[in-house]
């Protein structure tokens, strides 16, 4: 595929970026290996809008991979942060800014009794996975296939994101022992979890799953398998930890389990409750949270944990975050269904779009997909030609037909106008591709 729109001052950061840095990226799905070409570099946002490097603007349907959630430089958001910069940015000690964020989470998440704050979703996950195995003194983990908690060693077994997006079995630095307590499943399979259950007496610790799915596209729960997995916990004597990384705080005040009201032992927070800083907690039972160091002798610090400035952000996001906003955001996510699956039903373009709440993504094939097997079966080459016209007209859609796509409260009628125009050119580009 050739890409006659090349941005020349984004490609040229790219070059400079790819001599220091691994694959020029911070983090791999932002590299574009999946769909080829050169990633864009940012240098502002604006609600709906990014603008790159060579000053090319861009609706923008990541929103940051989710924290996103007010669009870009939401003008509250912005002022919490410059009065908190003001004061300082770090002290290394407690502060009343991580005691609000805090008590914001816990307001709106009933399971959530007591939530300890830290700095990325792989920390959140990590340390949950920790505190699970030092309250049950158990070792294994059940996660799966297709799901994505973050970089943790024992977590990286067929996972999702980018994981998924460049098809990779295992990781190289994983070692057998680190993954060797891990018990992968297929997604949506009770029967596997059972099984797994009755194979593994007394060993299991817990088992952690995301609240819907969206690192593998937007795969949600079949009807009953949140509850399922939850009552097979409690019989088990293990902890259900329900990873909200994602969909926390986006698809309802209360994230997923507003959604669908299982209540987890743990739950694990990131993206939306940071405004868009590195700020990320886990929380849930306060009889399991105490068994956190100072209070417990499982161990979890960190430097920069509850930083003055991610608690001002998230604390001001949060608080904007009302039932009308995410109104706004449904509602615009569904506007935007009708439109994708409207363009590529025109073209006679094989597709589901899958939804959870507010979030969305496309699959390539008409079988309903429920598991990463079914996900990595869809025809992704047309994903490919769909993201390059989309891009090419001014849409930044994620560079991966494996994650969700997201929209905020200011994605107002002139951005759906924008990527209205943009998806009959883009259906046409995904009926022509070829594998
Ligand atoms: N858990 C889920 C469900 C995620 O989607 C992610 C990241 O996308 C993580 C954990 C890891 O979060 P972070 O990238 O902040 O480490």
């Amino acid at each position: 595929m050739s890409f006659p729109y090349e941005a020349p001052v984004s490609q040229s950061l790219f070059d400079r970026a790819s001599a220091v840095t691994p694959g020029g990226v911070n983090s791999p799905v932002r590299a574009f290996r999946a769909v080829g070409g050169t990633p864009r570099f940012m240098v502002s946002g604006t609600g709906p809008y990014l603008t790159d490097a060579d000053g090319r603007e861009y609706v923008d349907l990541v929103c940051s991979w989710g924290p996103m959630i007010l669009g870009h430089s939401h003008p509250e958001v912005i002022a919490a942060v410059q009065e908190a910069v003001a004061r300082g940015t770090s002290f290394g000690t407690p502060g009343a800014g991580e005691v609000e964020l805090a008590e914001e989470i816990v307001a709106r998440i009933e399971p959530v009794e007591q939530v300890r704050l830290v700095s990325s979703g792989t920390e959140a996950t990590m340390s949950a996975i920790r505190l699970a195995r030092g309250f049950t003194g158990r070792p294994k983990v059940i996660k799966f296939a297709g799901c994505y908690h973050g970089h943790v060693d024992a977590l990286l077994a067929a996972a999702g994101s980018g994981v998924a997006t460049f098809g990779l079995p295992d990781t190289p630095g994983v070692t057998g022992a680190q993954a060797g307590d891990t018990i992968v499943l297929p997604y949506n399979d009770l029967e596997a979890v059972r099984a797994a259950f009755a194979a593994h007496p007394g060993e299991i610790a817990c088992v952690i799953t995301e609240a819907s799915p969206g690192n593998m596209g937007v795969v949600p729960p079949l009807p009953g398998f949140n509850q399922g997995l939850k009552d097979l916990c409690a019989a088990g004597g293990a902890l259900y930890i329900s990873d909200e990384v994602m969909t926390g705080f986006r698809v309802s005040k209360a994230g997923w389990y507003g959604i669908d009201g299982v209540r987890p032992d743990l739950m694990t927070f990131g993206k939306v409750m940071g405004g868009g800083f590195p700020a990320a907690a886990f929380g849930g039972r306060a009889d399991v949270m105490a068994h956190l160091a100072p209070a417990g002798p499982v161990y979890q610090a960190g430097t920069l944990s509850g930083n003055p400035i991610a608690t001002a952000a998230g604390v001001a996001q949060l608080r904007l975050l009302d039932d009308a906003a995410y109104e706004k955001v449904d509602a615009v996510s569904a506007e935007l269904r009708g439109l994708v699956t409207a363009a590529l039903a025109k073209e006679g373009v094989a597709h589901r779009l899958q939804v959870a709440g507010n979030m969305f993504s496309v699959f390539f094939t008409d079988a309903e997909v429920t598991d990463y097997d079914a996900a990595k079966a869809q025809e992704s080459f047309r994903f490919t030609a769909f993201f390059h016209s989309m891009l090419e007209q001014g849409v930044y859609l994620p560079p991966s037909a494996f994650e969700s796509w997201f929209v905020s409260t200011a994605h107002d009628t002139a951005a759906v106008e924008r990527i209205a125009a943009a998806l009959p050119a883009a259906a046409r580009a995904a009926a022509g591709a070829t594998a």
